[in-house]
């Protein structure tokens, strides 16, 4: 149990909406585990309202806050820093206070390619991502982090997919980036050891869609991996599908925890944070809700 007193130092999360926000939970689990005085709070914060709310977070001496949709690329020019990895995928997803004023990176990056880092010879990924949004930049970036190569984006838009490409120019993923449109998808399947799906296609309550066709997943090769972002439901029909072939799969809730223990550390200045913990009360809460 977390018990509040008069030394409680704060932590939170800026959104709107906020209210379905999952890091609460992953949060005060570790904070509560660790026997911290720390709570870790909802805020929602309009669009608006976001600079006046920055300045009352450092009124009230807000030490760190993860930031999700809409303010993530909006809350940039209120930091005061921002680290390599958030410029380079042009959002942030967690703030931490110092004297030099508020700083900000993006552990998203970090949470997607956690279950990846075990794997042997990562140079030789040759991944296909479908969709072209914000959690696709993380994505990108993670995989040229690991080495890769060769990435390939596909999207439904084809301007969407130029001006995706195009705000990676002059920087060393600009050389590994291909964009490519839906229609070109099929002949990259077959040749893919990793497919990420960073859409939301399939995500609750339209669980009966996936992203891929049946015969599109009867494409892959047998040692491909199929890595889903979307965490509820556990799995998706595109991991269930694959499953069903005996492949690889992984779903977004370790991304999810794994962005959260990175936050944690910078906040708490640690080496490690109970990712156990984080991981065991995000599958109970959402088990409890029957997601
Ligand atoms: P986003 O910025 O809205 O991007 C969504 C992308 O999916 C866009 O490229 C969009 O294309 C594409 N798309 C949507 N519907 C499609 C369809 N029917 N067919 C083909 N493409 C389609 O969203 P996001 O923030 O990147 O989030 C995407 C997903 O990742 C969500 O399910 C989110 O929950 C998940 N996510 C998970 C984590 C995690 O920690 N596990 C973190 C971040 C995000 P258009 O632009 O053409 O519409």
């Amino acid at each position: 149990m977390i018990q509040i007193t008069g030394t409680t130092k704060l932590l939170g999360v800026i959104g709107d909406p906020i209210a379905h926000s999952l890091s609460p939970v992953i949060h005060n689990a570790a904070i509560s585990t660790l026997d911290l005085d720390y709570i870790y709070l909802p805020f929602p914060i309009a669009a608006t309202e976001l600079k006046t709310a920055i300045a009352g977070f450092a009124a009230v001496g807000l030490e760190g806050f993860s930031v999700t949709i809409p303010h993530k690329q909006a809350i940039i020019p209120l930091l005061s820093h921002i680290d390599e990895i958030a410029e380079a995928v042009g959002a942030v997803n967690t703030v931490w206070h110092t004297e030099a004023g508020w700083q900000g990176t993006n552990t998203d990056v970090a949470g997607f390619t956690s279950p990846l880092i075990n794997l042997q010879d990562l140079s030789r990924l040759n991944p296909v991502i479908l969709g072209n949004g914000g959690a696709a930049r993380a994505v990108v970036y993670g995989l040229y982090q690991l080495g890769c190569s060769k990435i390939n984006v596909f999207g439904r838009n084809k301007h969407k997919l130029a001006t995706f490409r195009d705000s990676w120019s002059g920087s060393a993923v600009e050389e590994c980036l291909t964009v490519r449109g839906w229609e070109e998808l099929d002949s990259y399947l077959s040749q893919t050891n990793l497919v990420v799906n960073t859409t939301p296609v399939g995500m609750h309550p339209h669980q009966d869609e996936s992203p891929l066709m049946r015969q599109q997943i009867d494409l892959l090769p047998p040692q491909a991996i199929a890595y889903d972002l979307i965490y509820t439901p556990r799995p998706t029909k595109f991991l269930k599908e694959a499953g069903m072939r005996d492949l690889q799969t992984i779903d977004g809730l370790e991304m999810l925890v794994q962005q959260g223990a990175a936050a944690l550390k910078i906040w708490l200045q640690k080496d490690s944070v109970p990712v156990d913990v984080m991981r065991t009360a995000l599958e109970k809460y959402l088990a409890e809700r029957g997601k």
